[in-house]
């Protein structure tokens, strides 16, 4: 709930809402996340014109929060100065073609085996759903990126991030700076690449960086001193897995 992370929320959902969104938008984190949109929505007099729900994440544990066509996340709580959470977004990726035990397990139809072909779920008329993950043929490995929100160095992160293909992790603070980090429950960039390194990742991406750092590649390379693969976080950047 710290104000870099939301305070664009109301923002971007007024955004949505002008331009035209209908579909309903579900919100995932603590409790106080809802007061605090609706209170501002309302305060802004944005009327919604689209559905707006609201659903706490688990304090205890990690939880799967979607799941839909092979893509699953799940959000597991990490150690910041307040309630805070990272992120696993998993996707079985499938081959598309159909495996031939399931055409006669499952009855296919003709119609049915086209759309499956196409990556999309079947919905039958007697209520069932034919999914294409299970239709398919699953490649080898999940996918697998995993966030880890605002933290200090944390188990539940290095548990979630066990073999990924890439993590985000925050590094706000170079490795001198590591009391400040401890405080005020952050990380540093040599924490970042010793999470990365521990859990076996494929790929480190850090962000999150502290505006005192006006060269960037110290905290780069401060996090390649413990693992190779590593780089910094753009807005608008993109990562093919
Ligand atoms: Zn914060």
């Amino acid at each position: 709930m710290h104000g870099d992370h939301v305070l664009g929320l109301p923002g971007l959902i007024g955004s949505m809402n002008l331009l035209g969104r209908q579909r309903p938008l579900i919100l995932h984190g603590p409790a106080s996340l809802e007061s605090f949109v609706r209170t501002t929505l309302n305060l802004t007099e944005t009327h919604l014109k689209f559905p707006l729900h609201f659903k706490l994440n688990d304090a205890e544990k990690m939880t799967a929060i979607f799941n839909e066509n092979g893509a699953t996340i799940s959000s597991f709580p990490v150690k910041h100065r307040i309630e805070a959470y990272g992120y696993l977004f998993n996707y079985e990726a499938i081959h598309l073609n159909i495996r031939k035990d399931q055409i006669q397990s499952l009855g296919l139809q003709r119609s049915e085996i086209i759309q499956l072909k196409k990556g999309n779920d079947v919905h039958r008329t007697d209520g069932t759903v034919l999914r294409t993950i299970d239709a398919c043929h699953r490649k080898e490995k999940p996918i697998r990126y995993v966030y880890s929100g605002d933290t200090r160095p944390c188990d539940s992160v290095r548990a979630a991030a066990e073999g990924a293909d890439l993590l985000y992790h925050e590094s706000t603070f170079l490795d001198e700076k590591r009391q400040k980090a401890k405080e005020t429950g952050h990380s540093t960039a040599l924490q970042a690449g010793q999470i990365a390194f521990e859990s076996g990742v494929r790929k480190l991406i850090i962000g999150h960086f502290s505006s005192r750092y006006r060269d960037e590649q110290l905290l780069l390379r401060e996090a390649q001193s413990v693992f190779k693969e590593v780089e910094l976080a753009n807005e608008g950047m993109r990562f093919s897995l």
